[in-house]
Formats: structure tokens, sequence, C-alpha cells
């Protein structure tokens, strides 16, 4: 039994790992984990608390995926519901979908009977405000949201990439089933309706119980242009350990030119409990618990630099 994450998933991993040891399936335990995380106002990544769109409007995205069967669901763009990771459990059990956005996933939350929430909390609105007045050292903020405010155009900028966040969860249950969460408030200051990898099965998510599982932080858009979370389990599937995988999908990743930030982030987890990180920032951890640990751990992620950050 394990569960890892990114960092930011230590306030839940104990809740899952409780779920583990009771005999739970990694598909609870992942979503229980994120629960935790989507409930934390102090994270500014994730559900209650997280930072909107250049509107002002917290729009989320979250996936979820069953190892064992490779059922995923999904939902974008979604407003005023504070778990949206649920929301995408919904989505994959009782319909014949993967993803929901926007209207949809909001009616069929309330269908669901989820109940609907202001998420822009005081303090990520004051961010918001002091990025809005180019007082947040973020990429998207400061001039570039003023110029997506004005004309609705981002300008491609280059910065460190430190403001952004989302949380991955991967778990292992007794039974040896792995399942693969991913829940986000986007990017910071984003334009209306965009969608990142978080929501996108392949991107930012992808579990395959046969081989193991990835997710992804970081520049959505990357990810998502380079489906950098199968890349990473494609490589397992062909006999690479995690490692040899996730510096594969990042070698792939380097030959993507972005003209914005390129910070990416991993976590891969094998049916087998071998488990491995990854950065393009140096001095990066990432989070676990084994049925042993009676607190949660933490591992450094591997430095992966890639060409567009060199300076
Ligand atoms: N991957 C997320 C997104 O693109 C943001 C992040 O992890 O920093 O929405």
């Amino acid at each position: 039994m394990l569960i890892i994450g990114s960092s930011n998933a230590r306030v839940g991993l104990p809740l899952g790992m409780a779920i583990l040891r009771r005999g739970g399936t990694a598909l609870d335990a992942v979503e229980a984990a994120i629960r935790a995380v989507e409930s934390n106002p102090d994270d500014h990544t994730v559900g209650l608390g997280g930072l909107p769109n250049v509107l002002g409007v917290v729009e989320l995205d979250a996936s979820i995926m069953d190892g064992a069967t490779r059922s995923a669901g999904a939902v974008a763009g979604v407003k005023g519901i504070e778990h949206p990771i649920s929301l995408a459990r919904r989505v994959m059990q009782d319909l014949p979908h993967v993803l929901l956005v926007g209207e949809g996933a909001e009616r069929f939350a309330a269908e669901c009977g989820f109940e609907t929430a202001e998420l822009l909390t005081a303090e990520a609105r004051e961010i918001y405000l002091r990025g809005l007045r180019g007082e947040e050292n973020t990429p998207y903020a400061g001039a570039a949201a003023r110029a997506m405010v004005h004309r609705l155009a981002m300008q491609p900028e280059r910065a460190s990439g430190k403001d952004a966040g989302t949380v991955n969860v991967l778990a292992l249950d007794s039974r040896g089933e792995i399942c693969a969460g991913v829940s986000t408030s986007g990017f910071a200051w984003k334009y209306p309706g965009r969608v990142g990898d978080s929501a996108v099965i392949g991107a930012g998510n992808y579990c395959d119980g046969r081989y193991g599982a990835a997710a992804c932080t970081g520049r959505g858009e990357l990810a998502i242009r380079g489906a950098t979370a199968r890349t990473v389990v494609l490589g397992l599937a062909q006999g690479l350990s995690p490692e040899e995988a996730g510096r594969d999908a990042f070698a792939d990743l380097d030959l993507i030119p972005d003209a914005y930030f390129s910070n990416m982030n991993s976590v891969v987890l094998t049916p087998d409990g071998r488990h491995a990180g990854f950065s393009t920032v140096e001095n990066q951890i990432y989070v676990g618990m084994d049925e042993t640990s009676s607190e949660v751990q933490s591992w450094p992620r591997i430095f992966v630099r890639l060409s567009a950050n060199a300076t």
C-alpha cells in the first residue's frame, strides 16, 4: 500500500492512507486525499482559495483515472464546486462520458446534489488584485493580465513559474490496484475558459493498472502538447523504470518549443510500488506514505533541465 503526491498533497495523504489501511480502494484514497487539499484555503492552487482567472472567477479542473479498468472522469472550467475531484468521479461512474466542461459540469453537479460555494477567498482575491496591479512576480499577472483584460490576449512572457500549482495523488491499494487523481484552479489570471492538463486524460493524468500511473503539475499547455502522463506510462509499459520513463518523457518535452515558461513536474507510481518524482525546477520534493509510515515522508524530485530554461 502506498500513496504519493505533489508536496501540497501532504494535508490529504494521512486520510488517504487511513482508507488504504482499512482495506479501502485506491480510488477512495485518492479522492479523499484530494478533497482535503481542495478544502485547504491556504492552498491557492486548488479548490477553495484557488486563484481565479483574469476576470476574478475561480475555474477548476480535475480528473481521476482507475488503473484496473482505465475508466476516467474529468471536469473542466467548473465554477462554485469545492470538490471537482468528486464530480470527476461521478462523471466516470455515472455517465457514458469522460469529460464535462463548464455549465454542463455544473448542471451535472446540481443533479448529483453537490452544494455550490463561493471559492474565491479574501486572501486569494487580494493576490489576484495585486497581480492585476503588477505587484505579484508571476508569469501571468501584472502587465500580461492587464493585457488580457483589455485585449483578451496574452503576451508571451518568460518567468520562473514558481506561482503555479495543482495537486497530484497516486495510490496503490492492498489489492494491487492503482488510481491517479489531479485537481487544480489552473493558472491564476488565465484566460476565461482555459483548460489545463489536469482535466485532460493522457496529459496531466494517466493510469494503467498493468504498468503504472503518472500525473503532472506545471505548465499544462506543455503537458497537453507532450501527452506527458501517457508518455511516462508508455515508457513503463516498455519496461523502463520510473526514473527512466520520466527522464524520457521530459526529454521529449524538451523538443517542444514553448514561448512561455516551461515548468513541468511529474510523479510516477508502479503497481509494484516503485515511484519517482521529476521537476524542471531544482530542489523540489514529492511526498508519500506507505503502510508503515507514521507521518508523511518526502523525497527529492529528479531535476531535469529544459533547454528553454537554460540561461
Ligand atoms: N498544470 C496546471 C494547469 O496547467 C497548473 C499547475 O500545475 O501549475 O492548469
